[in-house]
């Protein structure tokens, strides 16, 4: 197959095709604010290395991270825990349970299957917290600063609604406290956890964080290096084998590239040494996935030969 250019009329014709598949869904509606934002939304922007961002849509709005933010928790604590202590607590495996899955955990009273589930990100905001307490989220907030060189703080109001309508949450970390899977103040982690998945981003904050990780760890807007190459090996690794929930294998089957979304209706995809990709329509599948965004990224793939495996 011939490889297109990655310019904007590309970018065009992919969002006319995919943003139609955003009728078969809707936007969250367990976290109450989610429900309001429109469907019709859509924003696509590719970073690639050493290049200018190209940009469609609705590129200047913006959205929350939720759980696109664990792969930055979950950066953070490999680089200032390591490794081996990080998945003392946490698995490294993919899991077919939904993204908020207790069951496992009761069933088992073992570590998190992978830090992209909720309750494997808890105990990693867990460790952050215990060493951090209060200033974590101002630390991660400005650890995503550094990346994209700007700061959008977080939505309140989203992190407000997210806390009234936690119940699930607060269960999962309840429970995983009472089998001693996680340490410290409930509350205060948790309170947390919300402010990183309230974070503020639009698509090209999502391109900007997909290309540190494609050059294993360098700041795409200062050139000054982040993480370690290890510690992107390890995020980006866990993004190709978990990091769109239960529907992991069929993103892996139709994008090839390693992704993480958020029910936001975001889309992070990293395109290992050549760009990052950030895609958001709010619009989501039963599993909680991006249904345009998965469609724009499976084009995208096709057209620019993206595809790793
Ligand atoms: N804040 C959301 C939750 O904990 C994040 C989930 C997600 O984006 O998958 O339910």
């Amino acid at each position: 197959m011939q490889d297109c250019a990655l310019d904007k009329g590309l970018l065009d014709e992919i969002m006319d095709v995919a943003r139609v598949m955003s009728a078969d869904g809707k936007p969250a509606d367990y976290i109450p604010e989610l429900a309001l934002t429109p469907p019709e939304l859509f924003a696509l922007s590719c970073a690639p290395a050493g290049g200018e961002t190209v940009e469609t849509g609705d590129t200047e709005r913006f959205f929350t991270m939720q759980s696109i933010s664990k792969t930055l928790a979950l950066a953070f604590a490999v680089e200032h825990f390591g490794a081996a202590n990080v998945f003392r607590h946490v698995g490294m495996e993919p899991s077919a349970d939904s993204f908020n899955s207790l069951m496992r955990i009761e069933m088992t009273s073992s570590k998190p299957s992978n830090p992209f589930m909720n309750a494997g990100a808890i105990a990693a905001c867990s460790l952050i917290h215990t060493a951090y307490r209060e200033s974590s989220a101002e630390r991660l907030f400005g650890f995503f600063t550094e990346i994209t060189g700007r700061d959008d703080g977080f939505d309140e109001k989203v992190c407000a609604s997210e806390k009234r309508s936690a119940d699930r949450n607060r269960a999962l970390a309840y429970f995983m406290k009472s089998v001693g899977l996680l340490h410290g103040d409930v509350e205060s982690i948790l309170d947390f956890y919300f402010k990183l998945c309230s974070i503020r981003c639009t698509s090209g904050g999502l391109a900007q964080l997909g290309a540190m990780f494609a050059s294993g760890g360098v700041s795409p807007v200062s050139g000054r290096r982040l993480i370690k190459r290890e510690t992107a090996h390890i995020v980006v690794g866990l993004m190709s084998t978990c990091g769109l929930y239960n529907g992991s294998g069929e993103f892996a089957v139709r994008v090839g590239l390693p992704g993480k979304s958020g029910v936001s209706g975001g889309i992070l995809a990293v395109v290992p040494g050549r760009m990052g990709i950030g895609v958001f329509s709010p619009a989501l599948d039963a599993k909680g996935n991006s249904l345009a965004g998965m469609k724009a990224l499976e084009l995208l793939s096709d057209r620019l030969n993206l595809r790793g495996f």
